[in-house]
């Protein structure tokens, strides 16, 4: 059963309630690999369903809108303090609602409609938002993107100077979405100040393996600082904006009134929860687990004939190219979801097939990290991703997928009872 129990719901609502319940036990009973996903716990899941949702508070702490933020204004302040100390930045903004809008924000604060701003190429790894061709950031703005090297998998820092030299953007986005390597900050700083660009470091996958330790940090590399603080980070669904003195008033200003309106508080306190949680001895245990639980995963997987993007991993993710194992990303995904294993197919670098039917598939240990899983169940876990793509007999599937129960009965889930 959902924790806490969602009685009022079910009484108000039970085609919603009995979603909710689905989705509950779903959380629960598979593997859940998707990078960019974890589980709260459960006081941060309490957090976002307090009354702090009823209450409108445009503007600042001190400088607000609407009466009444007697404890809105603490709130956010705590969370305000809580990431700077966590991350050790001079400014933070905690109000973007998601990583796309923060990100939307960095421009507004910095550049102007049709400047060259420079970030990684989608389908290498990158972001919608580092101007990607499809997303305003790509429309707006005049994008230069980077990749990275096929014979490594890793950005070429060269090709990046050279574009970075010849096209002059006033914005270099580092960072990304499907990037299994530790990301060179002090190296891009070096470019950006070349070509006197502003460097934004996007940490949006990896915020809680740097706040961890498990990650350098790009705090004194990239003068702003972008990230969810859902991944890694093990918060909400939400965002904030971190840099120095000089760039607090234009991202304040940017994020409020230049985008948005009134802050959602009930996850401004479930962001100012996990930033308390992720400042805990415990978290940085968690986040080198992930980093170790990614790095046995992807050993097991080479020993079975995996190709994995770059060879390894020195995060949370693997990115696999299925080329060698004879199956497309998508129905990969597809059979391992019918096994109990859930991820998402992905592009991979210089990919010959289209990106809605990909060769590859990404896979990231946060959650299973969060739910106590640890190196030694990685073997185990290859050999079931293994099996689940090279069958197509459902009763094979749902074999994996009773396993894959019983052993995560063990296993508790924050929100699962
Ligand atoms: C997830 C992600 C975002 C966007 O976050 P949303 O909350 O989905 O809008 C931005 N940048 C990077 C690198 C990400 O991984």
């Amino acid at each position: 059963m959902h924790q806490p129990p969602v009685t009022a719901l079910a009484a108000t609502d039970p085609d919603i309630a009995d979603l909710v319940e689905r989705e509950a036990r779903r959380q629960h009973d598979k593997i859940r690999l998707i990078a960019s996903e974890n589980y709260v716990s459960q006081a941060v899941l309490e957090a976002t369903g307090t009354v702090l949702t009823n209450k409108y508070s445009e503007g600042y702490a001190g400088k607000r809108y609407y009466e009444g933020q007697q404890f809105i204004d603490p709130v956010e302040t705590l969370a305000v303090e809580r990431a700077k100390a966590l991350f050790g930045v001079d400014h933070a903004n905690v109000q973007p609602y998601s990583g796309s809008p923060a990100n939307l924000a960095v421009y507004l604060a910095t550049v102007n409609p049709g400047d060259a701003v420079m970030g990684m190429a989608l389908p290498a790894g990158g972001h919608l938002t580092h101007g990607w061709s499809v997303s305003a950031t790509g429309k707006w703005f005049t994008p230069v993107q980077y990749g990275v090297r096929r014979d490594t998998g890793r950005v070429d820092l060269d090709e990046v100077r050279d574009l970075a030299k010849r096209h002059r953007p006033r914005l270099i986005f580092c960072g990304g979405t499907a990037i299994p390597r530790t990301i060179d900050f002090p190296a891009f700083a070096e470019i950006a100040a070349e070509v006197d660009a502003v460097l934004v470091a996007d940490i949006a996958h990896i915020a809680g393996l740097v706040a961890g330790g498990a990650h350098p940090s790009p705090v004194g590399h990239a003068r702003i600082i972008s990230t969810t603080t859902h991944k890694t980070l093990r918060g909400p669904r939400g965002a904030m904006l971190m840099s120095d003195e000089e760039f607090a008033k234009p991202l304040d200003k940017a994020v409020f009134p230049g985008l948005q309106g009134g802050p959602h508080n009930h996850t401004t306190a479930a962001i100012a929860v996990a930033l308390k949680e992720a400042a805990q001895p415990a978290f940085r245990d968690y986040a080198h687990t992930v980093v170790a639980n990614a790095k046995a995963l992807a050993d097991a997987l080479v020993e079975r004939g995996f190709d994995l993007v770059s060879g390894g991993t020195d995060n949370h993710l693997i990115l696999v190219d299925l080329t060698s194992k004879s199956i497309a990303g998508k129905p990969a995904a597809k059979a391992l979801d019918a096994a109990g294993i859930e991820l998402n197919y992905n592009t991979v670098p210089f990919d010959p097939r289209k990106p809605f039917d990909p060769s590859g598939i990404r896979l990231g240990t946060a959650a299973i990290t969060t739910r106590g899983l640890t190196p030694a169940h990685m073997p185990h876990l290859a050999g079931w991703i293994d099996r689940a793509i090279t069958t197509d007999n459902p009763a094979d599937h749902e074999k994996i997928a009773t396993e894959i129960r019983e052993l995560l009965t063990s296993f508790p889930m924050p929100g699962w009872a």
